[in-house]
């Protein structure tokens, strides 16, 4: 596996790996990497000849009181493991390269980033949407993978990759789980051992909402009770529960149509995401 630190062999690689007429998908991730992340590669295997994986903490999607210094940062391992899942290259750019003096642009996508977590982590997708919009740019891969335990992230990936015309095909990969079905997280590993036994009530809560939904179709309650049931586990503040479209994110009160149930809640300090599918019969 290459390791690349600087744009213009980042070109080079993937010029010479179209040379051969090879294709390239690319995987981005801030590190700390886990099964989930891995589960990404593997998917990235089936879709393109090469593998391209990037790690970049993008200090422009955390906020000012977010966790941008203590964010785990494990370069070595993630190489190791990037290497030994068939990974051709991995993209390390530098803060500096990314964000050169002068630099003024930002990429909002509209609506799909204002609620859910984005009224709780103003500016947060902007981050996101442009550092993914640069690495696209950068990388030019035919694929680009993400997990779904981001819905909110991948819905605004898909929307400006749309509206933006780019040249690319974003693919959603199902949400990687431990045993007791909490979703991997690098942020798993800020979790004290009373809080990972707590965790487990964010899956639970979704899935026992999702029972209820299909059943007996009153939204409303099922997600007032599941909010309880988090709160209950010591989740302070629950940021949402909520029930929305799929695609457009948009709140649905009535069960009419597929949809997506989406939750955000802070134990002590670490704020988890979960996301279940709702499938109307
Ligand atoms: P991150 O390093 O947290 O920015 O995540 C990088 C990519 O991995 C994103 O597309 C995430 O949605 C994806 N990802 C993180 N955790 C999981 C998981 N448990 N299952 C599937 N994909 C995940």
């Amino acid at each position: 596996m290459q390791t690349i630190h600087s744009l213009e062999i980042l070109h080079a690689c993937v010029k010479s790996i179209r040379a051969e007429g090879g294709t390239v998908a690319l995987v981005p991730t801030m590190g700390a990497l886990h099964a989930g992340h891995m589960a990404l590669v593997d998917a990235a295997k089936q879709q393109a000849s090469h593998v391209i994986a990037s790690i970049f903490v993008n200090p422009t999607q955390f906020g000012p009181n977010e966790d941008f210094d203590a964010y785990p940062r494990r370069t070595e391992a993630d190489s190791v493991k990037l290497a030994s899942a068939g990974v051709s290259a991995l993209w390390l750019p530098e803060v500096a390269e990314m964000y050169p003096d002068g630099f003024a642009t930002t990429i909002s996508v509209a609506g799909l980033g204002n609620g859910l977590c984005g009224a709780h982590r103003p500016g947060h997708f902007d981050g996101v949407a442009t550092v993914v919009a640069k690495l696209l740019t950068q990388v030019a891969p035919d694929v680009a993978l993400f997990g779904e335990k981001d819905w909110q992230q991948l819905a605004i990936i898909r929307r400006m990759t749309t509206d933006l015309n780019l040249p690319v095909s974003i693919i959603g990969v199902a949400i990687q789980r431990e045993d007791d079905g909490l979703a991997l997280s690098s942020r798993n590993a800020y979790l004290s051992p009373e809080d990972r036994q707590a965790a487990i009530a964010l899956p639970r809560a979704l899935e026992a909402a999702v029972k209820a939904i299909t059943i007996d179709g009153d939204v409303g309650d099922a997600l007032q009770k599941a909010r309880l049931d988090l709160e209950k586990a010591g989740f302070d503040p629950v940021d949402y529960v909520a029930l929305v479209d799929a695609a457009t994110l948009e709140p649905m009160d009535i069960f009419d149509r597929d949809a997506r149930i989406l939750a955000a809640a802070k134990l002590g300090k670490t704020r988890l995401i979960d996301n279940l599918a709702v499938i109307k019969r």
